[in-house]
């Protein structure tokens, strides 16, 4: 799974999963752009690592659920790694919660966060692949997407929708030798997941035929094979990496 020479994008790479396939990425030889919301210091530590692998490695702040700041993003990485070959769309967040009990504001939040974000981003980053003849976006979801979860109505939704985005976009890129898929994670160890208390995760563990709880890792290397060459016959597809959990 070589990416040497090859030029990406990742949202936000400042932490977990997103953290996981910048290095992936940049210990393959690929440049790597990655944005961030707010962890401004994290950011900066991503960027140290570039030494490590002799690439570059280049954070920027921009929000992903607006559309201005995505074209921002694809314009830096074009004037600074000099083209876009991976677009990794990862930014996500959650906000859990009842149905009864979740707000307005939370709802649209979220989908703003994780699915209007992949919109901007496909949206942006297809030109310039587009007029090189080739790419590859692979989009995280999340197997609750396909099996749903109580009190995450609002990120189910939000992953489901990606799921579709995924499929339509692979169908309407593929004659531009652009690749869309989607990576469905399961149970993560990352910021996002410490929130859950110790009863919620033995109930997931419980889910998981493999028996632990999965690391970004286990998602980088999939997502670096979705990237490289090896899976270029591959498109329109979503391949759950959660230890058997949605089986
Ligand atoms: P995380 O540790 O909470 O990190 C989220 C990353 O996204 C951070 O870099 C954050 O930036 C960035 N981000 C959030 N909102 C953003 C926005 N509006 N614009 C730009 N960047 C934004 O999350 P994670 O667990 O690694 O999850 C990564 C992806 O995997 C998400 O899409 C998530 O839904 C999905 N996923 C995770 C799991 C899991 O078990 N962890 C399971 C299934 C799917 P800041 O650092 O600046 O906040």
């Amino acid at each position: 799974m070589n990416l040497k020479g090859k030029r990406a994008i990742v949202t936000g790479g400042t932490r977990g999963i997103g953290k996981a396939i910048v290095l992936d990425f940049a210990a393959r030889g690929c440049d790597v752009v990655f944005t961030y919301q707010s962890s401004a210091e994290a950011a900066k530590s991503v960027e140290a690592e570039s030494g490590k692998f002799g690439v570059k490695i280049l954070g920027i702040q921009a929000d992903a659920s607006k559309l201005a700041e995505a074209e921002k993003t694809i314009t830096f990485a074009l004037e600074n790694i000099g083209g876009l070959d991976i677009l990794v769309n990862n930014a996500g967040i959650t906000k859990d919660n009842l149905l009864l009990r979740m707000s307005e504001d939370d709802f649209d939040k979220v989908i703003s966060a994780n699915l209007k974000s992949v919109y901007n981003y496909t949206k942006a980053a297809f030109k310039p692949m587009m007029a090189q003849r080739s790419g590859k976006i692979i989009n995280i979801a999340s197997v609750v997407a396909i099996i749903g979860n109580p009190g995450q109505a609002n990120y189910v939704a939000s992953k489901a929708g990606v799921i579709g985005f995924t499929k339509s976009t692979a169908k309407e890129f593929a004659s531009r030798n652009i690749t869309v898929n989607a990576v469905a994670p399961g149970y993560i160890s990352t910021d996002m997941t410490e929130k859950l208390n110790d009863k919620q995760r033995e109930a997931i563990l419980t889910m998981i035929p493999l028996k632990r709880i999965g690391t970004p890792e286990d998602i980088a290397k999939v997502v670096s094979f979705l990237a490289s060459s090896e899976a270029d016959y591959i498109t329109g597809q979503v391949i759950p990496v959660d230890g058997g959990m949605a089986m």
